[in-house]
């Protein structure tokens, strides 16, 4: 069964405001792959201005340690980048997106939604994600 975690980047993996990837918010991530099993799609203006490449080296500097798939390309909203890549992606079963941006429609229901302001995913966050992963979100 193939999974994908949507990823973005300010304001999941850093306070949104310093655009520095922090290795505690990296571990939260590692925690939900490593429980699900899941693959990683870029979905952040990270990937459009950097590419996923080097996205993928910054990240591993900081200790990530799953499996980068892809990125999405450049979209009206994230939801429709996301959207788009799982009409592109048939194979893909299951999926949840972390993102702090509110604009998520149509793919709100697999959504968890991080605040710059907490500097990023906290644990809460994660265990939410690794629940709409297992397909155990029993409102989802
Ligand atoms: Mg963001």
């Amino acid at each position: 069964m193939m999974k994908v975690l949507f990823l973005d980047i300010d304001g999941v993996l850093n306070d949104g405001l310093g655009a520095v990837i922090q290795p505690d918010r990296v571990a939260l991530v590692n925690s939900i792959l490593d429980e699900t099993n899941a693959n990683v799609v870029i979905s952040s203006s990270w990937g459009h201005v950097h590419g996923v490449v080097r996205v993928s080296k910054m990240l591993v500097e900081q200790g990530f340690a799953g499996e980068i798939i892809g990125g999405t390309t450049k979209g009206a909203t994230r939801g429709e980048e996301i959207a788009a890549y799982l009409a592109d992606h048939p194979e893909i079963e299951n999926f949840v997106a972390l993102d702090d941006s509110v604009f998520m429609h149509p793919v709100s229901a697999n959504w968890v939604k991080t605040s710059g302001r907490r500097g990023g995913i906290t644990q809460e966050e994660a265990l939410a994600a690794i629940e709409i992963l297992k397909g155990t979100k029993s409102d989802n």
